[in-house]
């Protein structure tokens, strides 16, 4: 069952379905499936964490097939850092065990974080990040999903929006789920595109605020996640992809996020501490693009 882009971001319609099925969805399939956001968001989670790491390991490895992988040594040192030390603080209800850092030779301007501890970094992502805190504003984002729970939501809103709540009570007792081309599309990875879907405005929000946060606790100085999104808005513009990938998601706008993330900051900085900055160093070669 091939799921449209429409259905995988959450609309005001969808969430207005989702707020009157989390009362049924509560007394239907039991308090597991409710769960809240950090921001006190009521969540929809039909799937466990370990249904969803299984989905996560299985879409990484298909991308880890279909996608070149760099070589470069440097260039691998240098995320790996990074990831490294934004891991370190992601809470252990989120993922346990190691995290899986690859990155990926390509040009998109792109990076994605699954459960069950994956990370993927596009090249082309590098070359709009000036520094070690740009990079780490991403990568915080991008394990700001995971740790909020988005891919479940998204496709539990599926699961709902699709088949009722009659069909997910039976998956969840089934505790399987063969569709793989529906769990990757869930998780963002729309491979039959060649891009990783962007999430809706309201997981990106919170991705933001949370990754800010948890760039900060990792030693990364927050307001560089203010400069990443004033580049990614000059390559915006300057690239003109066809379908916006993650970062060139237009919901929320640049000036939106830049704003919301301008007024964070100072509850961000809390958690900053100069003496934690890692030492990751970019490697030379790769420029910023002008
Ligand atoms: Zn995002």
């Amino acid at each position: 069952m091939q799921l449209s882009l429409s259905k995988l971001s959450l609309s005001k319609r969808t969430l207005s379905k989702i707020s009157i099925a989390v009362a049924l969805c509560c007394s239907v399939i039991g308090l597991t499936a409710c769960t809240t956001s950090s921001m006190g968001r009521n969540q929809i989670t039909l799937f466990s964490s370990s249904e969803l790491g299984k989905m996560g390991a299985a879409s990484f490895e298909e991308m880890k097939k279909k996608e070149a992988i760099s070589q470069d040594k440097a260039t691998n040192q240098f995320v790996q850092c990074v990831a490294n030390a934004i891991t370190k603080n992601v809470p252990k209800s989120a993922h346990q065990g190691e995290w899986e850092v690859v990155v990926f030779d390509s040009d998109q301007i792109n990076a994605f974080a699954l459960p069950g501890g994956k990370i993927g970094v596009y090249t082309g992502i590098l070359n709009v990040t000036e520094n070690q805190d740009q990079l780490g504003a991403i990568i915080g984002h991008e394990v700001g999903h995971v740790i909020e729970h988005h891919s479940n939501e998204r496709l539990s809103s599926s699961q709902l929006s699709q088949t009722g709540l009659s069909v997910a009570a039976a998956i969840l007792q089934s505790q399987e789920v063969d569709n793989q081309n529906m769990w990757m599309a869930g998780l963002g990875l729309g491979l039959q595109y060649g891009v990783l879907m962007p999430y809706g405005r309201v997981h990106e929000s919170e991705a933001d605020i949370v990754g800010q946060e948890l760039m900060a606790r990792s030693g990364f100085a927050p307001e560089a996640s203010i400069k990443l999104w004033q580049n990614m808005e000059k390559a915006s513009k300057s690239k003109g992809q066809s379908t916006p990938p993650e970062f060139m998601s237009t919901h929320p706008s640049n000036q939106t996020r830049i704003a919301k993330l301008t007024e964070h900051l100072a509850i961000s900085k809390n958690y900053y501490h100069v003496s934690n900055t890692p030492d990751c160093v970019k490697p030379k070669f790769m420029r910023k693009q002008d």
